[in-house]
């Protein structure tokens, strides 16, 4: 069992006129957060910490501020591609845990609203986020929000090399059937026995 882990933050400044949206969740308040896309600080902050789980860059590598394609985007777009960066490593999350840090409007009434929500969003079983709100005690801070995220990854089985013989075998002529059972009763990884082309080099000297 292979396990990752990523960190994700990031912070929006309160502005007059927009909608506030957080973790994909429109909420009721006399301010938005400005932001190139609908600066939903939560879902940027869990959308980098899947991103960095992977070593995938972040999410202006992929979503750069300077491209109009993303002005007023809805941040889910940007998740659904850490998600696919996720799967395509093999990957899937564990479990997921952030902390907003605002002074208003509070998060406590809709925290459970905001955790089915951001469940669906990440296609995770009931539970599987967890939503903390503090206040900027001390920080001076008081017209920023900010999110922290942290998620757990593990890895995909791998498909079963058994069930691949098999698969092959039932395609495959007598001469093809003999030397896959040869490679199941030695237990060697023959690829030439499974039909498939040996590559000329070792692939892994390009790295
Ligand atoms: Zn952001």
């Amino acid at each position: 069992m292979s396990m990752r882990i990523g960190y994700g933050f990031d912070s929006h400044a309160f502005k007059a006129g927009v909608p506030l949206i957080i973790g994909g969740l429109p909420i009721e308040h006399n301010e938005g957060l400005a932001g190139h896309s609908d600066g939903d600080v939560l879902l940027h902050a869990i959308t980098d910490a899947l991103l960095g789980a992977v070593s995938a860059g972040d999410i202006g590598t992929f979503f750069p501020p300077s491209d109009p394609r993303w002005k007023g985007a809805p941040s889910s777009v940007f998740l659904q591609t850490a998600l696919e960066e996720v799967a395509t490593a093999g990957y899937r999350i564990v479990n997921v845990d952030t902390v907003l840090v605002m002074a208003t409007p509070k998060i406590v009434p809709i925290a459970g609203e905001l955790r089915e929500r951001d469940d669906e969003l990440l296609a995770i079983q009931p539970g599987g986020v967890g939503i903390k709100a503090k206040t900027p005690e001390g920080l001076g801070l008081d017209h920023v929000a900010m999110a922290h995220c942290t998620v757990l990854l593990e890895n995909l089985p791998a498909p079963d090399p058994l069930a691949h013989m098999v698969a092959t075998a039932d395609a495959g002529s007598d001469e093809e059937l003999n030397a896959v059972v040869e490679g199941l009763v030695g237990g060697r990884h023959d690829l030439t026995a499974l039909g498939r082309k040996v590559a000329p080099f070792d692939t892994d000297d390009l790295t």
